[in-house]
């Protein structure tokens, strides 16, 4: 499906926080007008006010606001917006949301709802990639089976442990690791159980459960002429539960003899499925190999570490694709230089991590040459409880890894921030760690760290 290439003056932001600011940063950069829709609790904030216009569009619960559709495209009529810009979380990969804005004659600004939908559907996306060449995790691209008999087959066939995974799935839910035989049906059946309740659908695959690898994944730039390009990748195996804490750019020790034929085979596959805007291909690696496991059809949290490296700013090259252009660049024009790393600073108890709400009574940002700050809060700023707790970005770019660490380890120390607790004395603790510091740690490193420091 090709989008009708209606140029457009007005972008409409369907986001909050710093995504939201970083979009009208963007925005004002390429001579357009921004329009920032908001809640009730972010109604007063200097983000939104640093928009040209801003429309609150409903209460502070996200379902009345963030995630109101038919509010969203009000607002877009009512300021003459052109085009709609997810950002990252809330509607960002919602088919139905996709399929609104461009039914109301306006531009998404990413995918069409096809795209969306295939990579969304798990089992519809290995397949996808299998069949652009793009290394998957061992096991079927195909719908786990359900009688006992089969789904046994399937397992030994993989070889265990195995992981059991929905469909539907999303945010590290619906999921299950089968160790053995003996508990393979009944892990089948709550996972099924799980999918039917939570993503409306009960259908499940099943895969190779990997042991210890890393996350890496590759950032790709589609225009709406077939023209695609990848820039470079980014190691993200610094979690806790699921959920990113540090990212960096390129992935260390991964060597561009490696990692080449996986994002030609990246830049493939958008051909393939006629993919357009940014997209993030996600990977495990282990023992030298790169398995597939998702596409995430929006702008990542943590594009700035690509931006950084590549000098390419992905939102504005967003823009431009939605405007219609053609890429201003080949494969072949794209160079990494040196290594970028991204810290989120949360609002969150640094022991629990329970999120902590309040008032940032003090505020004093990081700067110098190479140290970048994505956020929206400032002093005075209210840090409301019912939105995520990612309130900045802290992102430096060094010569080489060793150099970004320690320009990271004085950014983190200069950063200053009171009223309201923190990840940032554990992120300090965590640039101390040798292992980290050494590089290519996987993705249970940070829980076990977590555990085993004094
Ligand atoms: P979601 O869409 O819920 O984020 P993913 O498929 O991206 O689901 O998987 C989330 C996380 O689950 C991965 O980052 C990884 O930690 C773990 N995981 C998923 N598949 C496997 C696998 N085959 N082997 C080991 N871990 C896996």
């Amino acid at each position: 499906m090709m989008q009708s290439h209606q140029r457009f003056d007005t972008v409409l932001i369907a986001n909050r926080g710093e995504i939201a600011l970083r979009v009208v940063r963007a925005c004002r950069e390429m001579g357009l007008k921004a329009v920032v829709v908001c809640s009730e609790a972010d109604r007063d904030s200097a983000y939104a006010r640093s928009a040209d216009q801003s429309i609150c569009i409903g209460p502070s619960t996200v379902s009345k606001s963030y995630l109101n559709q038919n509010a969203i495209l009000l607002a877009a009529r009512l300021t003459g917006a052109g085009a709609v810009h997810p950002g990252y979380g809330f509607l960002s990969e919602n088919t139905r949301f996709s399929a609104a804005v461009e039914a109301a004659g306006l531009t998404f600004i990413g995918p069409d709802a096809n795209a969306i939908a295939t990579m969304g559907d798990k089992i519809a996306a290995k397949s996808a990639m299998v069949a652009a060449g793009v290394p998957c995790v061992p096991g079927p691209d195909t719908e786990l089976a359900s009688e006992p008999q089969a789904i046994r087959k399937t397992a030994a066939d993989i070889g265990y442990p195995v992981i059991v995974k929905a469909a539907g799935g999303g945010g590290g839910r619906g999921m299950r690791v089968v160790l053995d035989e003996a508990e393979l049906l009944q892990a089948v059946a709550l996972t099924r159980e799980e999918a039917r309740k939570a993503f409306g659908t009960p259908a499940l695959y099943m895969e190779k459960f990997l042991q210890h690898p890393r996350h890496i994944e590759i950032q790709v730039l589609c225009d709406t002429h077939g023209n695609a390009v990848w820039l470079g990748h980014r190691d993200c195996s610094m979690q806790r539960r699921h959920q990113k804490v540090v990212e960096e750019a390129p992935a260390p020790g991964i060597s561009d003899v490696l990692i080449g034929p996986v994002g030609a085979a990246c830049v493939k596959a958008c051909k393939q499925i006629g993919y357009r805007g940014v997209g993030t291909f996600e990977f495990l690696y282990e023992d030298g190999a790169f398995y597939f496991i998702e596409m995430n059809t929006r702008l990542q949290v943590e594009h700035p570490v690509t931006e950084e490296t590549s000098g390419v700013d992905i939102v504005q090259q967003q823009l431009r694709v939605a405007q219609g252009e053609t890429l201003s660049m080949e494969q072949g024009n794209v160079t990494c230089i040196g290594h970028a790393i991204e810290c989120r600073i949360n609002a969150e108890d640094p022991a629990t991590f329970m999120p902590s709400a309040g008032v940032i009574t003090a505020l004093e940002l990081p700067e110098g040459e190479g140290v970048r700050v994505d956020t929206h809060v400032e002093a005075g700023y209210k840090v409301s409880p019912y939105y995520d707790s990612l309130i900045a970005k802290l992102i430096v770019h060094g010569r080489d890894r060793t150099d970004a660490m320690q320009r990271m380890r004085a950014a983190l120390a200069s950063f200053k921030l009171e009223g309201i607790a923190t990840n940032l004395p554990l992120l300090r603790e965590l640039f101390e760690d040798a292992a980290f510091a050494e590089g290519e740690t996987d993705i249970h490193y940070l829980e076990k760290w977590l555990k085993t420091r004094g």
